[in-house]
């Protein structure tokens, strides 16, 4: 059990120097909440090469020259999680590894993970969750959200924690978890939820054609954040609006970077007097395509040209997941872009 445990050790440790190596911890104190993991690879020139792969969610090549191939078929949270398992692979200069589903979907956490399973995938799981989800970033998030430990066993929360760590819910329960932050009992009940039940209740009465895209919930304490999504993804803009002075959020911006608007409506947070004419806006919008650009939501009186109250900016790509091909990076230094 003791090597299981410096193996561990050493695979996070690889994912620390990382980290250092690529600054992480100061381009995720700005406005881009994930680990760019596909930089990453791509500044270490290890060839990433996207496809359609039947059972496998990814591999590790090394012949001659270390290689990665990672599935077209899923959501980008899945991808990028592969692609940092496969990158652990090769940082830890493991031998050729093909890896289902139940590999990576595996917590690298706990004696369980140790019951004879190759220390290689226990080290490159490791060594994705210490990539994708470092404590020190899981605390940001929950610093700029203003969330409380207790919101922290709630699974709305982790749910939008999971968005803008660029992972998937399961992964961002086991960091929970691993790091202490939440205990078992309430990891084993952020289980029972699915990612479907939280959907439908974020989007609530909206119902989208199906479940397949996340669904963000948007607030003002995510100006200026990134968003990456997938191209079916859906936008839940929850804003206050002092309707009462006159103002009123101007959406129609929302579709110049390809965002529908599906469902409009204000809500009173209580009485609507009491708090001074406010209500709460609750705007649904849904990518078409693949929205990209930048949004810029402005609170204001519609008649008059005046600095808005309050705005909102995000920058959007729901382009995602990556499609079949080389690495973007890659493609462009191929072909003499860059
Ligand atoms: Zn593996």
């Amino acid at each position: 059990m003791a090597d299981v445990r410096t193996s561990i050790l050493r695979a996070a440790q690889a994912a620390d120097r990382l980290h250092k190596e690529f600054d992480t911890k100061t381009y995720t104190d700005g406005d881009e909440g994930r680990v760019n993991v596909f930089d990453m690879m791509a500044k270490r020139d290890l060839p990433v090469m996207f496809r359609p792969l039947d059972k496998l969610l990814g591999a590790y090549l090394k012949e001659g020259s270390p290689g990665v191939i990672i599935t077209t078929q899923r959501q980008l949270p899945v991808q990028r999680f592969t692609a940092a398992h496969e990158l652990g692979h090769a940082v830890l200069d493991h031998t050729p590894s093909l890896d289902p589903e139940d590999i990576l979907m595996r917590s690298p956490f706990g004696a369980r993970a140790a019951g004879g399973y190759d220390m290689q995938e226990i080290q490159a799981n490791a060594f994705a969750s210490q990539l994708l989800l470092p404590t020190w970033l899981l605390a940001k998030h929950v610093r700029r959200q203003g969330w409380t430990p207790e919101n922290l066993t709630e699974p709305d929360t982790v749910y939008q924690l999971s968005l803008r760590l660029g992972a998937s819910y399961s992964a961002t329960c086991h960091a929970l978890l691993s790091s202490r932050v939440i205990k078992k009992p309430a990891y084993d009940k952020l289980g029972d939820e699915t990612p479907r039940d939280i959907k439908k209740r974020l989007l609530d009465p909206y119902k989208p054609e199906n479940y397949r895209g996340d669904v963000w919930l948007i607030t003002e304490r995510d100006d200026g954040l990134l968003l990456e999504g997938s191209r079916s993804d859906l936008v839940v803009i929850n804003v206050l609006e002092h309707s009462g002075s006159g103002y009123l959020w101007r959406i129609e911006d929302l579709a110049e970077v390809g965002l529908a608007v599906v469902s409009d409506g204000r809500t009173d947070p209580h009485d609507k007097e009491a708090i001074g004419g406010m209500v709460f806006r609750n705007v649904v919008a849904k990518s078409e395509k693949g929205a990209i650009g930048h949004v810029n939501l402005r609170e204001v009186r519609p008649w008059m040209a005046a600095d808005p109250l309050h705005s909102l900016n995000l920058e959007v790509d729901f382009t995602g997941p990556v499609r079949e091909g080389l690495l973007q990076a890659q493609r462009e230094a191929l072909l003499g872009v860059a």
